[in-house]
């Protein structure tokens, strides 16, 4: 069995609270590690490295030398591929394209994008004028925040916690990382690999646990912790901002998504379909940026339906070691029980189910473990739960419209927006409507497209704040403005 210790200060070691908690397999139910619990004194043990490391080797290194490691770390992430992929695939259940194609290169990409940018970038220069002629001089300087607290989720977790580490190390800062109780492992190997390319120690440390009442908690409500960064659930987001109050530390959110995507007349039906395909099914619906909500123009809604349904029924349930498999289980039995009251919901409120609702009977060893059918909904009033609540299951509902007029006002009427997805072949239309969405990230025909150098992040109730290419200095970076009379 494995067990997964914390990682501080440059080295694996047992929990001081010698509390420890089961891992259980998404894909057949059963415990596949034990995990060590942080407490109080392993939080306060974890965050005091941290700490001591902004003012070691970490601390002084010059930028370019830091940013190079930083390079080595990615090519060392790369190298060891096969080992991140397989930690991933056991933790979360994802098929081994997921994890492949998407998860383990991003995770290397991550410190690689961050790294190349941090040592291209400057500070801004402006002078100003004087009465006496001569005039001062008003540099812009960045120092790194600090300790970051770094609170991630299990959907995607070497992704989303590289995401949010990259840049973190890359403005110079140390982190404490608090992986999902769901997803420890990766989290955990990762300091094999700062230790492999020479991070110096404290520079990246690991605490395991829950959120409330344990490692999450702690963490975030510690004094010395300078900066909070959390993807995960709105409702958790405002827990975090509140312990976070304390000593008024800076919070970076990415939360929640009840995202629409918006399908015309006149798209290409093939793409649309291979579009909706992805955006509500990949990773069995637990992405933050996927769709649940669809509005589909009347005169093709009954083709993109009778589609979408062929293709939810032509998917291949299983874990990451079923031959063929194209959709996971979900994460847990309690998220499964949370998915399966909204399916249960939607049949109470007259739903018409296109295809799913339940539980697939397998006869083997999958019968164990998390798995869910996809599911399709018509027929649902716009105030319906099922069209209003985040589900974060592989289902939608799917709404038609007969004007951009009506179709915009139901795609923003949300209290999320994180991203919409648009399926035109009118570029008009496309800029148009694009330009409507209250959403962070707009998409037209297509989805999870984006330069890492952009903007990412949600409004409303979807995050606080943008992460990615320089607008990740405006959380992991102090500025001071340092000016100087000539
Ligand atoms: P979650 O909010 O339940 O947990 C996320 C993390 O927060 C976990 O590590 C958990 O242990 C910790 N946590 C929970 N309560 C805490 C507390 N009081 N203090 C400190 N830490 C606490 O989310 P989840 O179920 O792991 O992830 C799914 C959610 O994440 C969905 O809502 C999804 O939309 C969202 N998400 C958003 C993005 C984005 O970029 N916007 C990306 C991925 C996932």
């Amino acid at each position: 069995m494995i067990t997964h210790r914390l990682f501080i200060d440059g080295a694996y070691r047992d929990a001081k609270s010698g509390q420890l908690f089961d891992k259980i397999s998404p894909s057949n139910g059963q415990v596949i590690a034990r995990v060590h619990e942080a407490l109080a004194e392993d939080v306060a043990d974890a965050v005091a490295a941290a700490a001591a490391a902004l003012k070691g080797p970490w601390g002084k290194m010059p930028k370019a030398e830091r940013c190079d490691l930083l390079m080595r770390l990615a090519d060392a992430i790369d190298a060891r591929r096969a080992d991140f992929m397989e930690a991933e695939v056991q933790d979360t259940g994802h098929t081994r394209h997921f994890a492949e194609k998407v998860e383990i290169p991003r995770g290397a990409a991550n410190f690689r994008i961050f790294a190349e940018m941090m040592k291209n970038t400057g500070g801004e220069y402006f002078h100003m004028d004087t009465p006496d002629g001569r005039g001062a001089a008003n540099l812009e300087l960045h120092r790194p925040k600090g300790v970051i607290g770094v609170i991630s989720p299990w959907n995607a977790p070497f992704l989303l916690m590289t995401w949010k580490v990259g840049p973190a190390l890359a403005c110079g800062n140390t982190v404490v990382v608090k992986p999902s109780e769901e997803s420890p492992a990766t989290a955990t190997l990762l300091g094999e690999v700062m230790n492999e390319v020479g991070i110096p120690k404290g520079v990246y440390n690991v605490i395991q646990g829950f959120g409330p009442g344990s490692a999450g908690e702690l963490l975030t409500q510690h004094p010395r912790v300078d900066g909070i960064t959390f993807t995960g659930e709105t409702r958790t987001g405002e827990a975090i901002m509140k312990q976070a109050a304390r000593g008024l530390r800076d919070v970076s959110f990415e939360l929640g998504g009840k995202n629409p995507a918006i399908v015309f007349a006149d798209c290409d039906m093939d793409k649309a379909i291979e579009v909706a395909m992805r955006s509500v099914f990949a990773n069995t619906g637990q992405v933050c940026l996927g769709t649940e909500r669809i509005y589909v123009e009347r005169p093709v809604f009954d083709t993109f339906v009778a589609r979408l349904k062929a293709g939810a029924e032509a998917l291949v349930q299983g874990g990451p070691d079923t031959p063929g498999a194209t959709i996971g289980p979900l994460i847990s039995d309690e998220h499964r029980r949370k998915v399966l009251s909204y399916y249960a919901k939607a049949r109470e409120l007259g739903a018409t189910v296109v295809t799913g609702g339940g539980v697939p009977q397998f006869g083997d060893a999958r019968d164990q473990g998390f798995f869910i059918e996809p599911t399709i909904w018509t027929g649902l009033p716009e105030d319906s739960p099922i069209v209003r609540e985040e589900i974060f299951g592989p289902c939608c509902h799917i709404q038609p419209f007969d004007t951009e007029d009506e179709v915009i006002a139901m795609a923003n009427d949300t209290q999320y927006g994180l991203s919409a997805t648009i399926l035109t072949e009118n570029l008009s239309r496309a800029h148009r409507v694009g330009a409507a969405m209250e959403a962070g990230l707009i998409w037209v025909n297509s989805w999870f497209l984006r330069d890492l150098r952009t903007s990412f992040g949600g409004s409303k109730s979807s995050g606080i704040g943008r992460e990615g290419g320089v607008h990740s200095l405006e959380f992991y970076t102090e500025r001071s403005n340092l000016c100087i009379k000539l």
